[in-house]
């Protein structure tokens, strides 16, 4: 289901898990993997593309929500404003809302867009859980060495590594978000 509007979301119950990144950072095709559904997500080539807000169902109680991409270049800030309000209304009434994955690319981790919600989620009681993407980009010991960094910057968070082409750390995020 896509939705826009706050008042069309479905019914708050269960747990919400929302997936974040900046276009292009590879979240659909991670999604893709996370739900071993090639079906659930498009992969999208053209960044921004996804306008709608996009539930996906894991099982009864969890539900995988799709943003749309944010901050891709300066341009794409009018995209942010358009999922703004929406996203602040989601962080202080959604009682179902427990989390946020951020997708990153490896190779450029901590973009400005990423802190801004990494910090929205700080002052609420959301908890926020970097994914670092690509992870067949880099050797491995460069993978270990990114993840640590992320984690250090952001005050010793859990950091997770995944590749989507390789499929790679999905069952460990998998256990994660099971968890909730
Ligand atoms: P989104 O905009 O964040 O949903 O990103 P996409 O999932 O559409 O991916 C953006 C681009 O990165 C596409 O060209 C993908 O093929 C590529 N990509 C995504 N995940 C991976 C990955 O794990 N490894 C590699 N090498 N490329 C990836």
């Amino acid at each position: 289901m896509g939705a826009t509007k706050y008042k069309n979301l479905p019914e708050d119950n269960g747990v919400e898990i929302l997936l974040a990144g900046r276009s292009n950072a590879g979240k659909s095709s991670a999604l893709n993997a996370l739900t071993e559904n090639r079906k659930l997500a498009r992969i999208s080539k053209t960044p921004g593309r996804t306008t709608e807000i996009n539930y996906f169902r894991v099982n009864d109680d969890l539900k995988l929500v799709d943003l749309p991409g944010y901050g891709y270049a300066k341009s794409g800030y009018s995209r942010r404003k358009d999922w703004g309000p929406l996203l602040g209304q989601y962080f202080e009434e959604r009682q179902s809302f427990k989390a946020v994955l951020i997708f990153m690319d490896i190779r450029h981790p901590l973009k400005d867009s990423d802190l801004d919600l990494i910090n929205l989620c700080r002052e609420s009681e959301v908890d926020c859980i970097p994914v670092l993407t690509k992870s067949d980009k880099l050797s491995k010991n460069k993978v270990a060495q990114a993840v640590a960094k992320v984690s250090r910057d952001l005050g010793g968070m859990d950091t997770y590594a995944v590749s989507s082409k390789d499929i790679v750390g999905f069952n460990k995020l998998m256990k994660l978000l099971l968890s909730y």
